[in-house]
């Protein structure tokens, strides 16, 4: 017979591990949790070192407000916190941490120690968490503030360890949980060592210009030199902060900060609409992404942090009206910002074609020579500078007069299946002459049947099967007896860009030459060296900066 099922208390130390599994996932949670418990000592200066991406040991230094020896014990219990007291103050935390779990989930799962000189007392003691013995609790030497050494992590829950990443990448997210803690308190100096070598130091700050330094070494120079500052303030809410000029081309999602009361929080909505906005810029470029680093201060009542278990998430009160708010800002933001040369002058010329696929490369010969073809822009190179021209806009003008000027020679390539073209697509029978005039522009028709005629050769340009409802418009310009000039041009209109790298470039070179005594006032961007230079020195060919 089966055993019956009974219910246990379970052991403190099982369900510490238990919650660990919620709170401690890897080194970098480790850290992060006695960070921010270092902050919320009010500490200045916090060193953190490292050995094995944390999975030997992680130890962190501070200089806050410490614990008093009768607490000591206290701290490592569950539910033990110096930070809320009652519900109202759940409902309203200013602290990074508050439920009081996490040294107690730390020293479940690895060899934890901490030494405390609380500032006013005299002496400083250590308490070593041992979960087979009682916890010892000695007196040390050690400044005024806090030390936590946790060895051995997971040496108790060996299937955890089978979960962390090589050394390289846990210390990697190590390093990044430390850039988002260093950028939101940017008055806090911070130091991480890891295996014995300083890696990182970000010294404390004490004024605007320094805060930006600090966000130019963790998110990139070229990030702050091209980035609008944000410091708007409406009723209880207030979003500092800095925002990329879309330009900026950035092809990863790793710069986007958002900060909540200085709680490095996810928020997907958030996410998708500051994209959304950028989107709708010009200088925006598909496959690329905004970056930011947005603090957003607002009454803690008005914000539930108590949403998720490593309190990466939470919930405005007023959710509607916090986004509206910041979408606002970033919107008024971007409108703003002083254009670079590249917006000011795509805005004038380019209108609302995005510039996609610049690509500035050398000339292939004497001036004015034509660079890079068959992309969407042309560069052709003038004494002053450049003139870059979107071959969008001028691509019907350049097929068309290709045709026109080309008549006669225009190479054809002959098919592998001759296609029927039949009668029934042609208003009525082709002529003779028209014969003549198709091949002339590269056409090769030869009569088939009385039912139609099989098309031979096409021009040389062409790489695709023309469309059925090409020939019936084509053939019926031909029945109507058309000019020259209206049948190249709805050949302009109709076939694609790409023929383009098929034209030999000599031809295509004087094509564009005529485009650019022929375009329309507005259609051409014309750069000169200096901004040339300028560009290059914010685009992402600029040399990167350490
Ligand atoms: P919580 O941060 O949620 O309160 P923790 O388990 O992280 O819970 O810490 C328990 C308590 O120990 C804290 O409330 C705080 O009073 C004290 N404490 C932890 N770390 C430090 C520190 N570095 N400096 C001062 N006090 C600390
Ligand atoms: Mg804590």
């Amino acid at each position: 017979m089966k055993e019956k099922v009974r219910i246990i208390q379970l052991e403190p130390l099982l369900a510490n591990q238990i919650s660990a599994g919620e709170v401690v996932e890897r080194p970098s949670s480790v850290v992060k949790e006695l960070v921010e418990n270092s902050l919320d000592a009010g500490a200045k200066k916090i060193e953190i070192e490292i050995e094995g991406a944390g999975m030997h040991l992680i130890r962190i230094r501070d200089n806050g407000h410490g614990i008093v020896k009768s607490d000591l014990i206290l701290a490592f219990s569950r539910h033990a916190t110096s930070k809320i007291k009652t519900t109202e103050d759940l409902a309203k935390i200013h602290t990074l941490g508050f439920r009081g779990e996490a040294l107690a989930s730390i020293a479940a799962v690895s060899h934890c120690r901490l030494i405390s000189h609380a500032q006013g007392e005299s002496e400083a003691w250590q308490i070593e968490i041992d979960p087979a013995l009682n916890p010892q609790i000695e007196p040390i030497a050690h400044p005024f503030g806090t030390t936590v050494i946790v060895a051995d992590l997971f040496h108790n829950i060996p299937v955890r360890r089978k979960f962390l990443r090589s050394e390289k990448t846990e210390f990697q997210l190590i390093d990044d949980m430390l850039k988002r803690l260093a950028l939101s308190y940017p008055r806090v100096s911070f130091r991480l060592k890891h295996n014995q070598r300083q890696v990182r130091y970000y010294p404390a700050l004490s004024s605007l210009t320094d805060e930006r330094s600090r966000v130019g070494k963790i998110c990139g120079q070229k990030f702050i030199e091209n980035a609008i500052q944000i410091c708007a303030q409406a009723s209880s809410l207030s979003l500092q902060g800095w925002i990329g000029l879309p330009l900026l081309n950035h092809r990863q999602a790793d710069c986007q900060y958002f900060f909540v009361n200085e709680r490095m929080v996810k928020d997907r909505l958030l996410n998708h609409a500051i994209k959304t906005i950028y989107q709708q810029h010009p200088d925006f470029m598909e496959g690329t992404y905004p970056c930011y680093v947005l603090n957003l201060n607002i009454d803690p009542s008005e914000v539930d942090v108590n949403v998720h278990p490593t309190k990466q998430e939470v919930r405005f009160i007023q959710a509607r009206l916090v986004h509206d708010f910041m979408m606002k800002c970033v919107t008024n933001a971007l409108n703003q910002a002083p254009l670079q040369p590249m917006a000011q002058l795509g805005k004038m010329s380019l209108e609302a074609n995005k510039p996609s696929n610049f690509f500035l490369v050398p000339p292939l010969q004497g001036a004015p020579a034509i660079i890079n073809k068959p992309s969407r822009y042309a560069f052709v190179e003038e004494e002053t500078g450049i003139i870059i021209v979107d071959l969008n806009q001028a691509k019907t003008f350049l097929i068309a007069r290709y045709f026109f000027t080309q008549q006669g020679n225009i190479p054809s390539k002959t098919l592998l299946f001759p296609i029927p073209i039949m009668r029934m697509q042609m208003k009525s029978s082709v002529l003779e002459p028209d014969l003549k005039l198709l091949a002339n522009l590269g056409f090769h028709l030869q009569k088939h049947t009385e039912k139609g005629y099989h098309l031979l050769k096409q021009p040389a340009i062409l790489n695709e099967v023309l469309a059925e409802n090409f020939w019936v418009e084509f053939l019926a310009l031909l029945h109507d007896k058309s000019d020259l000039n209206s049948l190249c041009h709805f050949l302009g209109n109709w076939l694609s860009m790409d023929v383009f790298s098929v034209i030999p470039a000599p031809i295509f070179s004087a094509l564009i030459q005529a485009w650019l005594k022929q375009a329309p006032v507005g259609t051409l961007m014309r750069l000169s060296h200096d901004e040339i230079t300028h560009l290059i020195n914010v685009s992402e060919y600029a040399p990167t900066q350490n």
